[in-house]
């Protein structure tokens, strides 16, 4: 019985090349984003000690590739509903779209997935209406907020009710700025509101939102080529030292393994 109970966070990879989280909570399981393969979503899974047999779903943040590459085979094998918002339905390819169970959400209206309170919300990012989502279950609140060129009050405000916070930190400017292969108006998007955080953006919104009760901050969506793991975990120490709050436990989230779970 008591296998049963409790909580299991695991981010499964995160990065420009896919992105995709586990959640166990009870009996209740589900993924957030399947932009991994659907043998690397099952591999990652059960090696962390979770299955993925009778899931009860899979949250989706947008549209763009490394968050739902997975998606057509992983659902071709069973039956599991989809939960994403119109805009992010209509905006998927077609031939994936309609193989899905699909059950629409409206962002800011909570639902229950089992053991599982769903919140979305909306956030910045060059998508058709992406969102970020905060968790909610008995044991703790999760928030995973990846994908997002700038934090806007509404966000910020969410992230403060985590006790395990999945941000984005996806770029060191100068890195970004000073690289040679990488054309001008992708920088340009990357920068903008609607692109992706920087580790100097995300220790801004860590400084405002941490509170007493975070537990576990993962760092989420680093770029491979303009970041590195230290330079995105130094920024975030900086900002948890200037608020004073060193009980927060830091963790880089990276492309080719799981995170150590949240376990509670
Ligand atoms: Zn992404
Ligand atoms: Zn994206």
């Amino acid at each position: 019985m008591t296998a049963e109970m409790g909580l299991r966070f695991v981010i499964l990879g995160s990065g420009s090349r896919g992105n995709a989280a586990y959640l166990e909570a009870g009996s209740t399981r589900l993924l957030i984003d399947a932009g991994l393969s659907a043998r690397q979503i099952r591999e990652r899974v059960e090696a962390a000690g979770g299955s993925i047999e009778g899931l009860s779903g899979v949250l989706i943040t947008h549209e763009h590739t490394d968050h739902i590459n997975g998606l057509r085979v992983f659902c071709k094998r069973q039956a599991i509903p989809v939960f994403c918002n119109r805009y992010t339905f209509e905006s998927m390819p077609e031939e994936l779209a309609e193989r899905l169970d699909v059950r629409l959400f409206e962002n800011g209206r909570p639902f229950q997935l089992g053991a599982v309170e769903v919140e979305s919300f909306a956030v910045l990012h060059d998508a058709a209406d992406p969102v970020a989502f905060l968790l909610r279950t008995e044991e703790a609140t999760l928030a995973i907020a990846t994908d997002l060129g700038h934090a806007t009050t509404l966000v910020r405000q969410r992230l403060r009710a985590a006790h395990v916070l999945v941000l984005e930190s996806n770029h060191d400017v100068r890195m970004l700025q000073d690289h040679p292969r990488r054309p001008w108006s992708l920088k340009q998007r990357i920068l903008s509101r609607h692109g992706h955080l920087s580790n100097e953006a995300a220790g801004e919104v860590i400084r405002e939102v941490v509170s007493e009760r975070l537990r576990k901050l993962y760092l989420g969506h680093l770029s491979k080529e303009c970041n590195r793991p230290e330079l995105a975990l130094e920024s975030a120490l900086d900002a948890l030292e200037e608020a004073g709050a060193r009980h927060v436990e830091v963790e880089v989230a990276c492309q080719e393994r799981p995170a150590s779970p949240f376990v509670a």
